[in-house]
């Protein structure tokens, strides 16, 4: 993913409102780009502190914006491995059926 399309997602990003091929991309590209890291951080950190002066809640948004790139990773990750998981299941569905045509097939 280039800068711009990456800087173009970033509001959908936080928002939570992107699909989660185009999150991973997002979260791979900052991971390697800090410009864009930056630019991240300073979305986040301008919305949130916005709805958090509204509220009057307190503002360590560092903290907050790390944990929440952590756990938006870590969610990723669940996703990408069982999404391998039933692609072996589905692997080996398949596998044990054509094993079962043939051996019925020549068995006849
Ligand atoms: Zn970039």
């Amino acid at each position: 993913m280039d800068c711009n399309t990456c800087r173009t997602l970033i509001g959908s990003f936080l928002n939570n409102t992107l699909d989660d091929k185009s999150k991973r991309d997002v979260l791979e590209h900052i991971k390697t780009c800090s410009n864009c890291n930056q630019d991240m951080k300073l979305h986040y950190f301008v919305d949130e502190g916005l709805r958090r002066l509204e509220n009057g809640g307190n503002l360590n948004l560092e903290a907050e914006y790390n944990h929440m790139i952590q756990e938006e990773e870590f969610r990723e990750e669940i996703i990408l491995r069982n999404s391998k998981i039933v692609r072996w299941i589905f692997a080996g569905g398949l596998t044990f059926t054509l094993f079962v045509l043939i051996r019925s097939i020549f068995l006849v």
